[in-house]
C-alpha cells in the first residue's frame, strides 16, 4: 500500500503540439480507489502511462509515499498496470503469463508457485492455467491480465479501461468483482474508464478529466451532487441532468429566474446578490429524479403538459418543455401521467444548481425557505 500524489504534471508529445496533460494535481491516500473518467482522447491513458513510467512527463512530479519517482525506470517503480487490450503473451500458457513478471524479478520458484496458486484461486481461473490465451473467452483473458498484475503485489495498481472489451452483462459482473477484490486487497488503485456508471460505483474518489485538465476531483457524491461545471454535470448521470436556460430579471430587491412551460409560469427567486445579473445568461440544472416531487417544504411547482413518456421498467421518463427546452422528469411507473395530460413539475428550489452559461462554472446557491412563502421565493443566490 502506498500514497500517490501528482503535482503539476504536464505531458507534451512534442513542441508545436498542445499539451496532452495540463497541470494535473491529484492525491490518493493509501488503499484508496481512484477513478479517472473522461471522454475518449482526453488523456487518460497518457496519464496512466506517465505514472507507470512508459512515458516521460514534461513537467511536475509524481510521488509515491512522498518520494519522487518520475525519473525512475518502469521496472523500479513497483507499479502494475492492466491494459485495455490485456496484452497477454499469445504463445505462453495462462500460468506462464502470470509467472512472467515474477521470473523477471528472479523470485524463487517455490514462491512463484505459491503466488500463481493464490491469484488463480482469487480470480477463479485455476482450471485455465494450462491453456493458451487463444483458448480463452474475453472475460477469461481479462482475468488472466488481472492475475498477471495481482501476482506481483505491487505498491499501486493501474487499470486502463480493463472492462471495456467485455459484453454488457459480463462488464457488470466484473465491476462487482473488482470492487470485492479491492475491498479484500486494499491496494492503492487508479482505474480508468469512460463509463460513468463504473465511475460512480467503483471509486472512493473520482477525477473527471477533459482536454488534459482535471475538471473536478472529489467523492462520487460530490461529483454527482455538486458538479463544478456544466461539463461534469452533463458527463455524470443517466439520463443526463436537465439544463434549462434562464434570463434573470430584477424583482424588487432580488433577482428571479422566470420559468415558463407554455401552461404555467414561475419566478424562481435567486435571492440577493451584489452581482449585476443584467443580461447574463444562466443555466438551471435539475436532475430527472429531482423533478417529480409533491409540493412540500421548499418544493416549487410548475404546471406543464406531458409531451412524451418513455417507460424504462423501473421508472418512466416524462418529457415536458420549460423555457423552450425539453425537460426529462423521472417518475415511478404507477405515477406516470398520460400523454398530453397536465402535470405539476415539482422540484426543491434549494437543490437546483445554477451555472454561468458563458463560462460553464457553477454558481454557489443556497436554499432559503422564506418567512412568507410566495410562489418561487425559495432559493438564495450567492454569486461566486
Ligand atoms: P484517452 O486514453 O483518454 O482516450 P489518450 O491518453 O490515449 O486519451 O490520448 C490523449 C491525446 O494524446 C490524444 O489527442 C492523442 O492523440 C494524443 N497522443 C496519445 N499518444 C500519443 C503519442 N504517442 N504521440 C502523440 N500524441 C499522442
Ligand atoms: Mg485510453
Amino acid at each position: 500500500m502506498a500514497t500517490l500524489e501528482l503535482r503539476n504534471v504536464n505531458k507534451s508529445y512534442g513542441s508545436g503540439l498542445p499539451d496532452t496533460l495540463k497541470n494535473i494535481q491529484l492525491s490518493i491516500d493509501s488503499g484508496e480507489f481512484l477513478i479517472l473518467v473522461g471522454p475518449s482522447g482526453c488523456g487518460k491513458s497518457t496519464l496512466m502511462n506517465c505514472i507507470a513510467g512508459l512515458e516521460n512527463i514534461t513537467g511536475g512530479e509524481i510521488l509515491v509515499d512522498g518520494a519522487d519517482i518520475s525519473r525512475m525506470s518502469p521496472k523500479d517503480r513497483d507499479i502494475a498496470m492492466v491494459f485495455q487490450s490485456y496484452a497477454l503473451y499469445p504463445t505462453m500458457s495462462v500460468r506462464q503469463n502470470i509467472e512472467f513478471g515474477l521470473k523477471i524479478r528472479k523470485v524463487p520458484a517455490a514462491e512463484i508457485d505459491q503466488e500463481v496458486a493464490r491469484v488463480a484461486k482469487l480470480l477463479q481461473i485455476e482450471h485455465l492455467l494450462g491453456r493458451k490465451p487463444s483458448q480463452l473467452s474475453g472475460g477469461q483473458q481479462q482475468r488472466v491480465a488481472m492475475g498477471r498484475a495481482l501476482a506481483r503485489r505491487p505498491k499501486i495498481y493501474l487499470f486502463d479501461e480493463p472492462l471495456s472489451n467485455l459484453d454488457a452483462k459480463l462488464r457488470v459482473e466484473m465491476r462487482t468483482e473488482m470492487k470485492l477484490m479491492h475491498q479484500r486487497l486494499k491496494t492503492t488503485t487508479v482505474y480508468v474508464t469512460h463509463d460513468q456508471i463504473e465511475a460512480m460505483t467503483l471509486g472512493d474518489k473520482v477525477a473527471v478529466m477533459k482536454d488534459g485538465i482535471i475538471q473536478q476531483f472529489g467523492t462520487p457524491s460530490e461529483i454527482y451532487n455538486e458538479p463544478a461545471n456544466l461539463f461534469v454535470a452533463s458527463f455524470i448521470g443517466s439520463p443526463p441532468m436537465n439544463f434549462i436556460p434562464v434570463k434573470p430579471v430584477r424583482e424588487g430587491s432580488q433577482w428571479v429566474a422566470p420559468l415558463d412551460s407554455g401552461h404555467g409560469h414561475l419566478n424562481l427567486a435567486l435571492g440577493h446578490t451584489d452581482q449585476d445579473l443584467t443580461g447574463r445568461e444562466l443555466i438551471l440544472g435539475l436532475r430527472p429524479e429531482q423533478l417529480a416531487l409533491a409540493g412540500v417544504g421548499t418544493v416549487v411547482q410548475l404546471p406543464a403538459q406531458v409531451e412524451v413518456t418513455e417507460p424504462t421498467g423501473p421508472d418512466t421518463l416524462v418529457f415536458v418543455t420549460i423555457n423552450g427546452t425539453k425537460v426529462c422528469c423521472r417518475v415511478a411507473p404507477d405515477q406516470a401521467p398520460a400523454l398530453g395530460a397536465a402535470m405539476a413539475v415539482g422540484f426543491d428550489a434549494g437543490k437546483a444548481l445554477l451555472f454561468d452559461a458563458q463560462s460553464g462554472e457553477r454558481l454557489a446557491i443556497q436554499s432559503n425557505t422564506p418567512a412568507e412563502p410566495s410562489a418561487g421565493n425559495i432559493a438564495q443566490f450567492k454569486g461566486r
